[in-house]
């Protein structure tokens, strides 16, 4: 039987943004890279993507940020797109874009794209493929890849590649405080963690007992007191911002404040919606954040939907 997908000429996916509830992050590897021990959670920002059959390979993007995407073959997704096309004969593809989830904020939105690209390729070109023949394309591609594929809550070792499920429950209500254009770049956020910890020694990261037991419990109020990342002073350091929008937030009654992954994201953990909407409504009416995004998690991986929203 033939599928509506098997004859489709346009498939669209949308992928979740990610926050890392726990970052550990071990000393630098002769390889260049540090041993990372992350728990993900996929959160419902979301990028959507539609890839069209074309005559060439192309990309075009929209939404949050826009501007600051590259449209050559440095974007993810077209690499993502054309690394899956390496694996069958298939006809080209141009990508659509329409972003929600900051550039460079360290959501891994650049990541979601990809996600999203490997699922809507995948239908367009019936490759039957799913999320676990995807994995491996996914892993090649970045770090995060992997992980918004599957979405929900799960343990990243590895350079964060290799991604492994985890028993949570609850769902949890955040905030998320994007920083100035100024953003941090990931390699500059690390290079001061080196420089902190010079002289230190580093253990190798592993998840915590506490992490995985406040997951296990379910209540945002044992999650918010656990929340952790290694990254988090390098990058306080590096924009001292971070900083007083995380104690702001405290002050106002977030359970837990984080930097998101390499930042300068804040992630803010609320007890529930209407804690949400009063944490982003003090933040944003002190002047404490210019800008605020709600979003519920653990949500689903990358997927695909029935059609591209008109916007
Ligand atoms: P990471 O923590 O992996 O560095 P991030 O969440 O901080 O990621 P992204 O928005 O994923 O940031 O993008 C990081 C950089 O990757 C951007 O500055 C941009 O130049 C580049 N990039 C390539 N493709 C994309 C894409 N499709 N969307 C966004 N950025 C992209």
């Amino acid at each position: 039987m033939t599928s509506v997908l098997e004859t489709a000429s346009a498939v669209t996916a949308r992928a979740p943004a990610k926050v890392n509830l726990e970052l550990g992050v071990g000393a630098l590897r002769p390889d260049g890279f540090h041993t990372l021990s992350t728990v993900y959670q996929a959160v419902g920002v979301f990028e959507e993507v539609t890839v069209a059959t074309a005559d060439e390979w192309g990309v075009s993007v929209r939404g949050r940020d826009a501007e600051l995407v590259p449209t050559d073959e440095s974007n993810l997704a077209l690499r993502a797109a054309m690394l899956l096309a390496e694996r069958a004969a298939v006809e080209p593809v141009h990508i659509t874009i329409h972003k929600d989830v900051p550039v460079a904020g360290g959501m891994a939105g650049g990541s979601a794209d990809a996600a999203a690209t490997l699922v809507a390729c995948d239908a367009l070109w019936d490759l039957g493929l799913g999320r676990s023949g995807l994995d491996p394309i996914a892993a090649e591609l970045g770090s995060d890849v992997p992980f918004l594929l599957h979405g929900g809550t799960a343990v990243g070792s590895g350079r964060g590649e290799l991604v492994t499920p985890v028993l949570a429950r609850g769902s949890y209500h955040w905030v998320f405080v994007p920083t100035p254009a100024s953003g941090l770049s990931t390699p500059e956020v690390y290079a001061a963690f080196d420089e902190l910890s010079a002289g230190h020694d580093v253990p190798e990261p592993e998840p915590s007992p506490a992490m995985m037991a406040a997951l296990r419990q379910g209540e945002p109020e044992a999650l918010g007191a656990v929340l952790s990342n290694d990254l988090q002073a390098a990058a306080v350091r590096l924009q001292p911002q971070i900083g007083d929008v995380i104690d702001a937030a405290m002050s106002f009654g977030a359970l837990g404040a984080i930097v998101s992954g390499s930042g300068p994201t804040v992630a803010l953990l609320a007890a529930g919606q209407e804690g949400a909407i009063d944490l982003a409504v003090s933040l944003t009416a002190s002047g404490a954040a210019a800008d605020v995004i709600r979003a519920i998690g653990p949500v689903a991986g990358a997927h695909v939907i029935p059609a591209p929203r008109l916007t």
